[in-house]
Order: C-alpha cells, then structure tokens, then sequence
C-alpha cells in the first residue's frame, strides 16, 4: 500500500529543541525531511519553553559532553549568522557555594581539568563586581567567561525557518501515533496520515518513552517551575545591564538558578525541585512553586524580587543516570536522543548533528558510546 502522506528520506518525532535541529541538519545535508509536531511550533508544554537556557560547562566534565559543548556553541553562532536572529548572549557565568563548597569544588576541578577560563570569587568579590548579587561575603564562587544564555523558543523558531528554507516540510498539530520498522525503512502513522521513510528519528522529549519502547520504565518525566521577578528596590539598577552573569547557586545543599533577559526586564529564577509526572498531566504553575523561589531571591539577588512576571512549568525528563540516551535502534533505521535531564537544550544543535550523521551515515564521528541505550541492560 502506498502510504497517502509521502516517502523522505527522515522522518523527525517531534519538533521541539532537539528535534527542530534535527529537521535542519538532515535538510541542510540534502535529505527530504518531515518533521512532525504534535503541539505547535514553539509550544509551552514540553522543556524547551521559558525563554532562556543557561551554556555553562563546569556541570559537562567529561571529554566527550565537553566536546559536545563546544561543537553547539559554534553552531549556535552559526544558525545566528545564518537566519539573522540574535540566539546566544555571552554573559560570563557563576557558581556559587553558600554554606558547603558545591558547586565551586566541582566547578573548578573540572576547568582545570580542561583548561577552561575561570576565576575564583568571595561572595564580597562578588557583589563588588557585579552588584545585583548579594550572596553572604564568606560565600565562594566561580566565574567562567565563557558562559552564556541561549533564547530557548527563539532557538527553536530559527532550526525550523532554517529547515523551511533548506526545504524541509514540519508538521504541527499532527501527533504520531504509531510507527514500525517495513521494507527496510519505516512507516509512520499520525492522527491524520501516512508517511514512509528510510530513517526515523526520535526527538519526542517527555513522550520518547511512548515512541520508543525500548525506552519504557527507564526515563522519568517530572514538573519543573520557574518564576520571574521584575526589578524592585535599591538594587535594581544593578540588574539592568543584559549580560549579569547567570548562576547555579547551593545555598545549605539547595540548588536555585537564576538568569537575565532577553526580552523580560529582572531575572527567572528556579531551584532543583523535579517533580515527576505524567507529560499530558504538567500542571499549572502555583504560589507554593514561586514562594521559595522569591525568598532566595529577595536574600540574594535582592534588585530583582519585585513583582511576578510569570510563572511557569515544564518538563524535565531523567535517565537513570542523569546522562543523555543517544542511540541507533531497530537496525540503525532509528536514531533516538531522550532522557536529556534538564541539561539538553545547551547542546541542541550538536545533537541535532550527531542524529542527522546517524540517521544518513549511520555513524557519527563524536564520541556517543556513553550515551549509549545498552548501558542500562
Ligand atoms: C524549566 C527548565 C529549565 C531548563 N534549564 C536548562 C538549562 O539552563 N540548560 C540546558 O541545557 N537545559 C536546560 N533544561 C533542559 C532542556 O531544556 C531540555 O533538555 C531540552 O529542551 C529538551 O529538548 P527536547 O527536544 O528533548 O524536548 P522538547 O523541546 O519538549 O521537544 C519534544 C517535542 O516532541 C513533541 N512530541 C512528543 N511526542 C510526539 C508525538 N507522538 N508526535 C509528534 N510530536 C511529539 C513534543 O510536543 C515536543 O515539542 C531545562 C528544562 C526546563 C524544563
């Protein structure tokens, strides 16, 4: 039977961070891609919604995530040179350790590793620098100049105008309900057609576990709120400049994050709380999930605990070891990146090229044996 909806080359399962990247590389490679969306093109119902993602590499110390790292700064570059867009404002990032020395320890154990720029900050340091921060002074820290947020949505939006433009077809409003492996390619059944393809990739995010079985049990879906304060108080004034550097904070083993802009004065604040969840049931935000998140604002980044913005919840999506799956399936005609765990979107245009090197070479030259499916067996 010939399928109504057409024959590509790859076909990609979800159009969010990492699959909109996808659509562009295969179609930037020459191949005849759809990308398939269940939601709109951006949406904010999965994890790449919310604005901004923090690009700070002292979480990614090992050599081939670092690798990683870097391949999608240069690549963020390029999509910006490409399609006009401004994606990626380099800030300069921090660590800061309140009453232990995580994350800085860490931190600075693996620049030294990798000879990467940084610095060694007081909390006193700190707020002298760049006063819009008032962590205690015996606080520690770590700057590394070569932090910088990424516009998450506007990420997205510029992968696909750059897919159009490659000649690529994505599909939003249309859901994959089923797919299999036939005639040495595959078929993919959505809510309204058809389609064939040499190559599936799966970029499903919180919903891979449902697309790909192999994937069932092992990943954890879970809430994620942030909240973002407008500027307030004497402080304020420090918080106008863009380029305030976005941290990870521990303050007594708690973890918050906060970052600036673009585009919404103050900063957007959220704290380790991973709440697990079915996908199709991600809840609205609450003043319990902003309570916490002002205190510490209002204690450390005290110009930016004025009036709530917006709140907002998505969808982090665990492996059980916190490292990504990237993989090839059912005989190399599936190419899968899932279970990114709230780490994934920094790399989104690196993953998108290791899937399109899978999906059309069936192999890629990065190191992706950690990330391997078969570890978990
Ligand atoms: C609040 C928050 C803060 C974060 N902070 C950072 C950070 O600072 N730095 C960082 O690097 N990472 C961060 N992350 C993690 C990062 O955002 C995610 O790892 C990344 O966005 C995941 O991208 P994805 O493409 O896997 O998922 P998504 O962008 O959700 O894309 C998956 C897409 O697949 C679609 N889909 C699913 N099933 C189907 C189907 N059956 N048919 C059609 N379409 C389907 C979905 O609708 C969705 O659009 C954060 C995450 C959250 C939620």
């Amino acid at each position: 039977m010939t399928p109504s909806g057409g024959r590509y080359d790859a076909i990609v399962l979800g159009v969010g961070g990492v699959g909109s990247a996808a659509t562009y590389h295969l179609a930037r490679r020459g191949a005849s891609v759809l990308g398939l969306e269940r939601f709109d093109v951006p949406h904010a119902r999965g994890s790449s919604h919310g604005r901004t993602r923090l690009l700070q590499r002292l979480l990614d110390a090992d050599p081939a995530t670092m690798a990683l790292a870097d391949r999608a700064h240069d690549s963020w570059r390029a999509l910006e040179a490409e399609t006009g867009r401004d994606l990626l404002t380099e800030t300069g990032s921090l660590a800061v350790a309140v009453g232990g020395d995580e994350p800085v320890a860490s931190g600075r154990r693996a620049c030294e590793r990798h000879g990467l720029d940084h610095e060694s900050l007081s909390g006193a340091d700190l707020t002298e620098r760049f006063p819009g921060y008032a962590f205690p002074d015996d606080a520690e820290a770590l700057y590394q100049p070569d932090g910088a947020v990424v516009a998450s949505e506007r990420g997205v939006v510029a992968h696909v105008a750059a897919a159009l433009d490659a000649g690529a077809t994505v599909r939003a409003r249309e859901r994959v309900v089923d797919w299999e492996a036939v005639d040495g390619g595959v078929r993919v059944d959505t809510d309204r057609d058809t389609y064939r393809a040499d190559r599936l990739v799966v970029t499903a995010g919180a919903w891979a576990a449902q697309a790909v079985d192999a994937l069932d049990g092992l990943l954890e879906p879970c809430r994620h709120a942030t909240a973002w304060f407008a500027p307030g108080g004497d402080r304020s004034a420090a918080l106008a400049d863009d380029r305030l550097p976005p941290f990870v904070a521990t303050v007594d083993g708690e973890n918050f994050y906060g970052l600036p802009g673009p585009d919404l004065p103050g900063m957007k604040f959220g704290r380790a709380d991973f709440r697990p969840t079915a996908p199709d049931a991600l809840s609205e935000p609450t003043q319990a999930d902003e309570r916490p998140l002002r205190a510490f604002a209002e204690e450390y980044v005290p110009g930016a605990a004025g009036s709530t913005l917006r709140l907002s919840t998505g969808l982090v999506t665990n492996s059980p070891d916190g490292r990504f799956v990237l993989d090839t399936l059912a005989n190399g005609r599936v190419a899968v990146a899932a279970g990114l765990s709230g780490r994934g979107y920094k790399f989104a245009p690196a993953l998108g090229e290791i899937l399109a090197d899978l999906a059309l070479d069936g192999g890629t030259d990065f190191d992706i044996s950690g990330y391997a499916l078969g570890r978990f067996e």
